[in-house]
This record gives C-alpha cells, sequence and structure tokens, in this order.
C-alpha cells in the first residue's frame, strides 16, 4: 500500500533529507503535502518537482501562490494552515521536520486525528510526551522517532524484554566547546556555537548540541518512545559520531549500533520499518575511523544535560518549562543579547521557579506561557 504522506518543515535539514530518502524509495510513497516556515524559493522548487497536492507556508504566500497556483497546488498559510495539513484526510503519515515548539501543536492533532507520526521534533515529547504517547495508545496513531539515536534503539529494542535491559547509552559528540575551560566558554560567539564538528542543522539545535540541551531533550524523548525510565537512559560523549547508540543488557553483554554519521538513515530506517532497504549512505570503513573514543560529559561546564534530567524529577509540567526557557534563551543568545553560559543560568532559575502542576494540556499550554515570559523577563534583567 501506497502511505500518504504530509512533509512538515520541508526546506530544513529534516525536510531535505527526507526528500532524499522519499526519491529514491519510488512507489511505497506520496507526498501529499509540504510545509515550510519562510524559504520560499526553496519550497516552490520542491513543489514544482514532487507536485503535491498543497503547500503551506507561514511568511511568504504571496511568491509561492504566485508560482504554484498554475500548477494546481492548493497553497495554505500560517498556523491555520499547518492545522489543516495535520489533519488533512488525504494524509495517512506526518512527517514532523518542524523546528522547535513550532512543531507541537500539529503532532498533537495528527495523533488525535489516528494519524501515524514520524517525529524528528524532540520539543514535542520533551513538552508533552505523556499527553501524545497516551493519546496514541487511544486513537491507534504510531509514533515513529527520527533521530541519529533514538531510531536505531527503537528498532532494536521492538522486541527486548525491558528487564533484560540495564540501561541504554545515548553518545553525544560534545559540540564545539568540547575541551573549552569554563572562561572561554563564557566568552563565546554564536558563529563559534554555531559551527557543529559532525552535523549540518539547524541553528536552534545546533546551539542545542553545543550545550549539550539536545542530548538532555534525547533522554527526556527517548523515555517515551522507548518505555524505559530516566534512570535507565545515561549519556556519554563519543566524539566521532559513529556509534549511535548502545544498549547494555543485564548479562553485562553491549550492543551497539555504528554508521557514518548521514541523517538518511533514521529517516528511511523510521518510514519503512521493520524493512531494511538499501540507502545512499556512505558505507562505513572503520580502518579509516580507526580510534572509538568515549568521555564523562561534564556537567559542571554542561550545565544543561543535568537541567533535563532534574525537569523529569521535577515532572509534571517541568520539561515544558525546560524547552520554554531554553527555546527563549537560545534565541536571545543568537541575537546577542546574552552570553552562552547564560543559557542554561536562565533555565535553571526559571525551572527552580516553576511549581510543576499535572500535566494536562492545559496546564502545558500554560506552563509553556510561563516558561517564555519568565525567561524573557531574566534574559532582559541580565541584559540592563
Ligand atoms: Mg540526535
Amino acid at each position: 500500500m501506497i502511505k500518504r504522506v504530509a512533509l512538515l518543515g520541508s526546506t530544513g535539514s529534516i525536510g531535505t533529507n527526507t526528500l532524499r530518502v522519499l526519491n529514491s524509495l519510488p512507489n511505497r510513497f506520496e507526498l501529499v503535502s509540504l510545509c515550510a516556515g519562510s524559504n520560499a524559493e526553496l519550497l516552490c522548487e520542491q513543489a514544482e518537482y514532487w507536485r503535491p497536492k498543497r503547500v503551506c507556508i507561514a511568511q511568504g504566500a504571496k511568491e509561492v501562490q504566485a508560482r504554484l497556483a498554475p500548477l494546481g497546488i492548493e497553497i495554505l498559510e500560517g498556523n491555520a494552515g499547518l492545522q489543516d495539513l495535520s489533519v488533512d484526510p488525504d494524509v495517512d503519515l506526518i512527517i514532523n521536520g518542524l523546528a522547535a515548539g513550532v512543531g507541537l501543536r500539529p503532532t498533537l492533532s495528527a495523533v488525535r486525528a489516528g494519524k501515524d507520526v514520524a517525529i524528528a521534533n524532540k520539543e514535542t515529547l520533551v513538552v508533552a510526551g505523556h499527553l501524545v504517547t497516551a493519546w496514541a495508545k487511544q486513537t491507534g496513531a504510531t509514533l515513529l522517532p527520527i533521530d541519529s539515536e533514538t531510531t536505531p534503539l527503537w528498532q532494536s529494542l521492538q522486541e527486548t524484554n525491558r528487564e533484560e535491559v540495564k540501561r541504554i547509552l545515548l553518545p553525544a559528540s560534545g559540540g564545539p566547546f568540547f575541551d573549552y575551560t569554563q572562561e572561554q566558554m563564557a566568552g563565546v560567539s554564536r558563529d563559534q556555537a554555531l559551527n557543529h564538528p559532525t552535523w549540518q542543522m539547524g541553528p536552534k539545535i545546533t546551539i542545542d548540541s553545543a550545550t549539550l540541551m539536545n542530548k538532555g531533550f534525547e533522554v527526556i524523548e527517548a523515555q517515551w518512545f522507548l518505555d524505559l525510565p530516566v534512570s535507565k537512559i545515561d549519556v556519554i560523549i563519543h566524539r566521532q559520531s559513529i556509534v549511535h547508540c548502545l544498549i547494555e543488557y543485564v548479562d553485562g553483554g553491549m550492543m551497539a549500533h555504528l554508521s557514518t554519521p548521514d541523517m538518511q538513515l533514521p529517516i528511511q530506517q523510521a518510514l519503512v520499518h521493520p524493512e531494511k532497504l538499501p540507502t545512499q549512505v556512505e558505507p562505513l570503513d572503520l580502518t579509516k575511523v580507526g580510534t572509538l573514543s568515549f568521555f564523562q560529559p561534564d556537567t559542571e561546564r554542561f550545565p544543561c544535560l543535568q537541567l533535563a534530567y532534574q525537569a523529569v524529577e521535577q515532572g509534571g509540567t517541568a520539561p515544558a518549562v525546560l524547552n520554554a526557557a531554553n527555546e527563549v534563551a537560545v534565541y536571545a543568545f543568537l541575537d546577542d543579547r546574552i552570553g552562552f553560559l547564560d543559557i542554561p543560568r536562565v533555565i535553571a532559575q526559571a525551572l527552580d521557579e516553576h511549581e510543576a502542576s499535572e500535566d494536562t494540556l492545559e496546564a502545558v499550554f500554560d506552563a509553556d506561557r510561563w516558561g517564555r515570559d519568565r525567561a524573557n523577563e531574566l534574559i532582559c534583567s541580565l541584559e540592563s
């Protein structure tokens, strides 16, 4: 059966890699819709090639309208359009590659409508993992993780009794400041932070990788996708980004998943699960890699990782505040308003002040708003 797909975030790194994967898998998927933030030029190019039924753009609808309407493509706009795409009856599978907080609502709507969702947007499960997974159980929607670590873990653990798993290890590259001192880190620029050693990604997730918050989010996300408590999820620094995950069993044995770092692999793994099919990912030559090194993460220099565990411990709406405060702080850093080490400071303060409540949908949205407002106030006080 051909799966009918909506690709949200089509012009970002997940989106463009997903289109490469879909191109190499003809007759399996029909691309029904594409959605982008502001890159009208690339969205139009993609639509001219793929000829979807509809496209949606947050900003720049005029240009898109002029180019795509004559091709018979329907043009939608903004959040309302995004909402329509996520519950479109013509679609079976939503691929969510949206950046940051924008990704939450379409996932919630799609899961409630019983659609399968492939989720690359970590923020969704960080903020509302409990709700999304509970609703998916109710509606029969399948949640598929897209992440170089979580996808192979999720696939490997399908048939595994969780009692047999002692713990899993999520490797982190350590980012560009792996060997910086605290003093050096205080003064790093936006451009230094955006220079990730392995992956080419959007600015938000690249900063999250530099602070290790991205790995903290992965820990939170992994507990929902893998049905494991965070006490069984550890992080290890692995500079080469060749080992993507490790499973340690109670008998002392360990299994690792290795590959050339290329997002096309987890994307395809999720999309054709449980099959394995050829990809264009460069085969891994271990003799060329030579050495694999591992280190304990330094949570003094990278407090964001610990803040993620703290948010899980606080429970309820605390992870929503973690995400909200982080997002505001990261964009403030990208705007040169605060320093790199102010990012964890702002988040820690917001988390400490937050009184976590039970995570109903309303409470999650309230906590999200509160976290953003409080982070903004804290950033203003740092500036003055
Ligand atoms: Mg990852």
